[in-house]
């Protein structure tokens, strides 16, 4: 795992030096919601560790990608998605990931549709 980094926007976020409407949080990852939200329900779900993306996050810890994809499903309960949510890992720049510490995206409240676009 690396360290956390100052030039990291999310590491910044969890170490509380950027503002952010926290959700919820547990040992591993902290919940807060998107500054661009895509859906009534639009929370980013990002390990307490730096790690680039999902599957770089499941290789360096197990327990966190659990806590990750964990606290994804406390946070829909807490927001009433009992008809379902979707959870998301962008990886790379094909897939339109624009920041580059792990977030699993967490949407719901409106119709999702499948594929997604
Ligand atoms: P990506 O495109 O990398 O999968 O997702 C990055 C997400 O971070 C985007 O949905 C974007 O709206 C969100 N985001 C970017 N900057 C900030 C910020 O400063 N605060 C919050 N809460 N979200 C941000
Ligand atoms: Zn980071």
């Amino acid at each position: 795992m690396s360290e956390p980094s100052t030039d990291c926007l999310f590491c910044r976020i969890v170490a509380g030096d950027v503002p952010a409407d926290v959700v919820a949080e547990s040992e591993h990852a902290l919940a807060f919601r998107d500054v661009n939200p895509q859906a009534p329900t639009h929370v980013l779900v990002v390990p307490r560790q730096h790690v680039e993306n999902g599957a770089a996050l499941a290789a360096a810890s197990p327990a966190a990608l659990a806590g990750v994809v964990g606290l994804a499903g406390e946070v829909a309960e807490q927001e009433g998605l009992a008809d379902g949510y979707r959870a998301v890992f962008n990886t790379g720049v094909g897939a339109g990931q624009t920041v580059f510490h792990a977030h699993l995206h967490v949407f719901g409240g409106r119709d999702l549709t499948w594929p997604p676009g």
